[in-house]
């Protein structure tokens, strides 16, 4: 009798297992974004969550859990049950210089289950509208003499804003007020009304504004200019070439998600990006979307990897 109910119980386990994996989603789907709404993170998330919604025939429910530069959200995420209902969207900061920067860290970026690269962003430097330079070398004159006087915002240790910032304040040799904010929605939101003088971000959340005359843009950290704000120069021709630096956000899910959910999930990130709709919502903002051999989770786990080892080689040795 034992043995049979043992035979029952495991025929039971493993009907739930392949019912699981072959109906899933059965329910919405949580992707937690480690930043506030209104910043990349959370439009990219938004953009690309809501298309993988109809793919999926389930709800992304976008969850904004901030908090230490993204590693609050990415450890409730990365610390979820690997079931394919709580999945993330990381960036350079979370999944790449994180492990240097936080020793205590709960989570390995190289462990989770990588799903699929969602956008490249490239880096701007931006002010305050009425920030006293026409361009970026009278931008770096003004910040080098008032160093002591001017403010930079940024979404916490760790955040691509922090890092970015921190090289091109290093590379200018001043060390403004840094003010911490839960995303760099809100220090957006700062910057327009004028109780930040600047910051570094990536160029999604930036463009409207830049467009509308609401911040100042004094340089793109790119080799070329960006197709979304072709009036804004790089910094190679603003006279700072040696400020360099691009992001990136990707989907991740928590370690040991069955790889076929993986793959389903990889499957509708990958769609969503060649919907004609959201890929040109993404590339007005300015985001630089991946081709069909970096869409893959084993580029993505490849190059998390490297980010991973780059980010602990620059920031260990300082
Ligand atoms: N771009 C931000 C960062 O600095 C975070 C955000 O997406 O709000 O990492």
């Amino acid at each position: 009798m034992k043995r049979f109910i043992a035979a029952i119980a495991a025929a039971g386990v493993l009907y739930s297992f392949a019912a699981s994996a072959q109906t899933y989603p059965v329910k919405s789907i949580v992707m937690i974004v480690p930043f506030a709404a209104g910043g990349p993170t959370d439009i990219i998330a938004r953009f690309v969550g809501d298309h993988m919604s109809r793919t999926l025939g389930q709800q992304v429910v976008i969850e904004n859990v901030v908090g230490a530069g993204g590693t609050t959200g990415i450890t409730r995420a990365a610390t979820s049950p690997p079931d394919g209902y709580t999945i993330m969207m990381g960036h350079m900061g979370t999944h790449g210089a994180a492990p240097a920067l936080y020793p205590g860290l709960k989570y390995d970026p190289t462990a989770v289950e990588a799903v699929g690269m969602a956008a490249s962003t490239p880096i701007l430097i931006v002010a305050k509208k009425d920030f006293p330079a026409r361009d970026l070398k009278e931008f770096i004159a003004y910040a080098k003499a008032n160093a002591g006087k001017i403010n930079q915002a940024h979404a916490g240790i760790g955040a691509v804003s922090q890092i970015t910032c921190a090289l091109l304040n290093s590379q200018l040799g001043i060390n403004p007020t840094a003010v911490p904010y839960s995303g760099t929605g809100p220090a957006l939101n700062d910057l327009m009304s004028g109780q930040i003088d600047y910051m570094c971000d990536q160029i999604v959340n930036l463009v409207e504004q830049i467009k509308a005359g609401n911040i100042r843009a004094f340089g793109i950290a790119s080799p070329a200019r960006s197709p979304a704000l072709p009036d804004v120069p790089t910094t190679i021709e603003g006279g700072l070439p040696e400020y360099q630096v691009q992001a990136w956000n990707a989907v991740f899910a928590p370690h040991g998600t069955p790889k076929d959910i993986v793959a389903r999930l990889n499957d509708a990130l990958g769609k969503a990006l060649a919907d004609d709709v959201t890929r040109n919502r993404l590339l007005g903002l300015g985001a630089v979307l991946p081709g069909k051999a970096e869409q893959t989770s084993e580029a993505l786990a490849a190059f998390v990897k490297a980010e991973v080892a780059r980010w602990n080689a620059a920031l260990l040795k300082r």
